[in-house]
């Protein structure tokens, strides 16, 4: 690719003073490094007039498009009026709408939120809240968690030992608390003749053997309701959750939906967990919680787990905190976020949206080379049959060179494309990854 003197400048300038993340920097003697001058809608465009579809929003935050013009104007106007105070004694207009508005969308189920900065925050707020709980009604033994396998949480200390990713997990392992996986309802892993729903119930009979044994030491079981991301965007049935749900119950233990990647539309309903009509103890979201603008994340819980900690004594109360919590700026892109979604209508479009991603995807999912193509809501995904062990490396450059974001996760190609994605863009989306799938090696 040809790159002018001021992209090429800039490219090594953050070669040699940016740590990037998730990534072997090495790598990038021979990959490219996309410098970004701006963006637009689902595009993202460089300095040399080349322009890329930004096919997997941007690490899954971005709703709206880049550069939303009614998230710019609300951005705009708070900048003038509040951009941050500490949430410790003080409060501001953004952060009660938004923590309303969140209790609102859970039918006043979770009506209590604890703010943070990112995804991984909140689900050590949610492990420590939870453990906390226990130990304030005089359970203090109930301290351990459990996870599905393969399952992603983050990558903090607390969050990388609830996780289930080896790359990311086994290097740290001698810094990790120890927690415990359970079957993942991953329905690619049903036996022949076994239905997902059929699946997801002997999964859940797995976590129930668990529990009987384990209920006494556990605090909470934390999943990815629907889809599991990181791991590989493994689809489940709704079933386990309703059945975990009871399971749970039936043992006093926390359910904690992560629902950093699955809330805000991605699955189809507003929150994934709806689809199994169960009220999850405590709720984590962040990446689409501000259209993808700001870093903020969420736990949302339950009236009885506030109560556990409401005393004259402090250390009763949750101690923890982070200098951003709540800040002004980034709760009022999540107000405009969720204006957004009841304005324009965005599930019901996307609906639509779906449906039509999944028709045009046809030339993908018969592709000789894909395997267990699969979709929930606004997420499509699927394993191309390869033995070039650097595939997603490999994919993820060509695919710039066809004007396409899409990083492979190992051979698991995926699409999750900002809502505001158009008819000729899903077409050009899937037309030129037909491609790269006849090219491939
Ligand atoms: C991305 C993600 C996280 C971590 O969020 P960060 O903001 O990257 O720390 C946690 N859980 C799930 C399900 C995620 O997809």
């Amino acid at each position: 690719m040809q790159t002018s003197t001021r992209s090429g400048l800039l490219l090594k300038r953050s070669l040699a003073a940016v740590w990037h993340p998730c990534t072997q920097m090495k790598q990038h003697e021979s990959l490219p490094l996309v410098p970004v001058a701006r963006g637009a809608g689902c595009w993202l465009y460089d300095f040399d007039g080349r322009r890329y579809l930004d096919a997997i929003s941007s690490w899954w935050v971005n709703l709206f498009g880049h550069c939303n013009p009614r998230i710019n104007a609300a951005l705009r106007d708070q900048l003038d009026r509040l951009e941050h105070v500490l949430l410790a004694g003080f409060s501001h207009e953004p952060v009660v709408e938004l923590s309303e508005r969140l209790a609102r969308a859970t039918g006043g189920a979770l009506g209590h939120c604890f703010y943070a900065s990112d995804g991984a925050s909140a689900v050590e707020i949610a492990l420590k809240m939870s453990f906390h709980h226990w130990r304030n009604c005089g359970r203090p033994a109930k301290s351990g968690f459990v996870s599905l396998a393969g399952s992603y949480h983050g990558e903090t200390l607390g969050a990388l030992a609830v996780s289930d990713v080896a790359l990311f997990k086994d290097t740290y392992a001698p810094l990790l608390m120890r927690s415990s996986q359970v079957m993942s309802p991953d329905w690619r892993l049903a036996e022949k003749g076994e239905s997902a729903r059929d699946y997801a119930v002997r999964c859940a009979g797995a976590l129930e053997r668990h529990l009987e044994r384990h209920h006494e030491e556990t605090a909470a079981l934390i999943v990815e309701p629907l889809v599991q991301g990181a791991g590989g965007m493994a689809m489940h049935d709704a079933e386990y959750l309703r059945r975990a749900r009871a399971i749970c119950d039936r043992h006093s233990v926390h359910l904690i939906a992560d629902e950093i990647m699955t809330g805000f539309g991605h699955t189809g309903t507003f929150f994934a967990h709806e689809q199994a009509g169960i009220t999850p103890d405590f709720l984590c979201l962040s990446k689409g919680l501000t259209g993808g603008y700001l870093p903020l994340s969420v736990v949302m819980t339950r009236d009885p787990v506030y109560r556990a900690f409401y005393d004259d004594a402090v250390s009763r109360g949750f101690l923890h905190s982070h200098s951003y919590t709540g800040n002004a700026l980034a709760c009022r892109a999540a107000l405009a976020t969720l204006d957004l979604f009841e304005q324009e209508r965005v599930l019901e479009a996307n609906r639509l949206k779906s449906a039509r991603l999944t028709a045009a995807a046809r030339a993908i999912s018969q592709h000789p080379r894909v395997r267990q193509f699969r979709n929930t809501g606004m997420v499509w995904a699927f394993e191309v049959d390869t033995r070039d062990e650097l595939f997603a490396h490999r994919f993820f450059a060509r695919a710039l060179e066809r004007e396409l974001l899409l990083r492979p996760l190992g051979n698991t190609v995926y699409f999750m494309p900002p809502y505001v994605i158009g008819e000729d863009e899903t077409a050009l989306l899937v037309a030129r990854t037909a491609e790269l799938l006849d090219a491939a090696d």
